[in-house]
């Protein structure tokens, strides 16, 4: 049976709605014929998913998108999670070339020179990384969740991602964050010490931030832009013929942070 379609998807998220998280994992594993791979952000909702998936020991890969920009605690908690549960999660870093020239071209913190440009660094440290995670994969377990921005309200538990050709699945689409901490002090999961600092979202140093009380979870990403503004293009329908991840050329001509002209494969996601 093929799941690339979105009836297919509907009926694996119906499916995925009247079970517990280990029967989730399950689930997914016997429904999803082939591979199977799970992104980690090493954040909170992605530990709940590390460890529900290393602990049924099934066939899912655990990768993690090493942006080189990535918080020393962030490296630590992914070091820790290695050790408590005996596994190796991937690592897909951006490519050297890429890296170079946007460096040379734009400076070292040049994503802040303009959105194009932020979602250019974006483009080479994650989204052209993440093509490589995903190729031939038939499954992308994430650890989104409706709640976590008015951009995510719509998450479901499973879609048809026809342009990478595989189906996505958020296992924890309908969990609430305190469901995650409930679930997280429960079960001791190792989880990265910035989020008893004010991160609930915790992406690349340099581009994000503590939170206010009242704010956004996601408010502490990307704060200088517009919240409409705020993804990087992991989680998006990409148009056919960039499923890899193409990247948007740097450009500074946009010095005001508000403008509108964004790529739809880049408007989107963490
Ligand atoms: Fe670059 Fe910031 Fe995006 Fe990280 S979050 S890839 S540093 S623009």
């Amino acid at each position: 049976m093929t799941l690339l379609n979105p009836q297919a998807a509907d009926a694996l998220a119906a499916a995925l709605k009247e079970r517990d998280l280990p029967g989730r994992i399950r689930l997914i594993e016997a429904e999803v014929p082939g591979r199977l791979v799970f992104t980690t952000s090493l954040g909170i909702e992605d530990q709940v998913l590390t460890h529900a998936i290393a602990l049924a020991k099934g066939r899912t890969e655990i990768v993690t998108l090493d942006t080189g920009r990535l918080y020393p605690e962030t490296y630590d908690v992914w070091a820790e999670t290695e050790s408590a549960y005996g596994i190796r999660i991937r690592a897909y870093a951006p490519e050297r070339e890429a890296e170079e020239r946007f460096v040379a071209e734009e400076g070292i913190n040049g994503f802040r020179h303009s959105v194009a440009a932020r979602q250019a660094c974006c483009g080479f440290r994650k989204v052209e990384p993440l093509g490589r995670a995903l190729a031939g994969a038939a499954g992308w377990l994430t650890g989104l969740r409706a709640g976590q921005s008015a951009n995510r309200a719509d998450t479901p538990l499973a879609e048809a991602d026809e342009a990478r050709g595989l189906i996505k699945i958020n296992p924890l689409a309908d969990w609430s964050r305190a469901d995650v901490d409930r679930f997280v002090s429960d079960n001791y999961v190792p989880y990265n010490v910035l989020h008893d600092r004010g991160f609930p979202s915790i992406g690349c140093a340099p581009c994000t931030r503590a939170i206010r009380v009242g704010e956004d979870e996601r408010a502490g990403r990307w704060w200088w832009e517009q919240a409409s503004k705020k993804e990087c293009g992991l989680h998006v329908q990409v148009p056919e013929g960039q499923a890899s991840g193409e990247t948007v050329a740097p450009g500074r001509e946009a010095a005001a942070f508000e403008t509108t002209q964004t790529s739809n494969a880049l408007e989107m996601a963490r």
